[in-house]
């Protein structure tokens, strides 16, 4: 009797959650409790806004590698990604701490709360867009199903929606709209002149075989794009998750979690 209740609590506890040393502890705190977070999101959405008007005003440039020509006559636009860049998701990020989870446990009942902020900066900028005349897109991973409540999220904090276009354009709304989203940004770019990009992905500005690449050749071709940064692109920091943390692990999600950590320990470098 004694034995088995020993038996029974050994087990419970080998059974319970990993939230002592979850992974994504420091990075969730940072982004949801640092005044560091909210000056580096803040400073990145005022250079924005700063070199926005010049970028409208300049007929012949266009921030999209997708768009090469016959854009200098159409309306300007720009795409912003949505989770990390324009909502804030960190509290599903405490919950899956708190719980001891990882994603994407979870992710679709936090999205239909239908409750997340707006990143530090980006009310702003969306504003100043719509008052320069600038077309305004959300190009998301976001799965089709989650298109009404992430609508429904972007209207509650004020956001207001076209009646005529779809600004929001969600991964399988369309069989091609895949996770690169090359094929949006071209759709895009068949009716405007793409002027800007932000995001918190190099996905959210490159093609998908540029982003799932190994760590070196994403920092290689991120070097590639240095008169982009912080010009016509604009990169959101996200600690919390993110291709850069995939790449460790070959974008191999099925990857037993001890295995990832090895995996992320082994490229840890002591000497640069
Ligand atoms: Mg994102």
């Amino acid at each position: 009797m004694k034995t088995n209740a020993f038996v029974l609590i050994f087990i419970s506890l080998l059974a319970l959650p990993e939230t002592k040393g979850h992974q994504g502890l420091m990075a969730t705190l940072f982004v949801q409790k640092s005044a560091e977070f909210y000056s580096n999101s803040i400073g990145i959405y005022n250079s924005a806004m700063e070199k926005l008007p010049a970028l409208v005003e300049d007929k012949n440039y266009t921030a999209a590698l997708e768009q090469n020509s016959g854009f200098s006559g159409k309306p300007p636009a720009v795409i912003l990604d949505i989770d990390q860049t324009v909502l804030d998701n960190i509290a599903y990020q405490a919950r899956l701490i708190e719980n001891g989870r990882y994603y994407p446990d979870g992710w679709d009942a936090w999205c239909m709360e239908e409750k997340a902020y707006y990143i530090p900066g980006v009310e702003q900028f969306l504003a100043l867009a719509t008052s320069l005349g600038v077309e305004v897109f959300f190009v998301t991973n976001r799965t089709a199903n989650l298109e009404e409540a992430t609508r429904n999220n972007l209207e509650k904090l004020g956001f207001s929606f076209s009646t005529k276009l779809d600004q929001l354009l969600m991964k399988g709304e369309k069989p091609e709209w895949t996770s690169d989203k090359t094929s949006r940004r071209q759709l895009i770019a068949d009716d405007y002149r793409i002027v800007m990009m932000i995001g918190d992905n190099f996905g959210d500005f490159v093609s998908l075989d540029v982003n799932r690449s190994s760590t070196e050749q994403r920092n290689d071709a991120a070097k590639a794009y240095n008169e982009m940064w912080g010009h016509s692109w604009f990169m959101l920091a996200n600690p919390t998750y993110g291709d850069w943390e995939s790449a460790f692990i070959n974008f191999d999600y099925g990857i037993p979690r001890s295995k990832q950590l090895e995996m992320k320990l082994d490229v840890l470098d002591q000497q640069r």
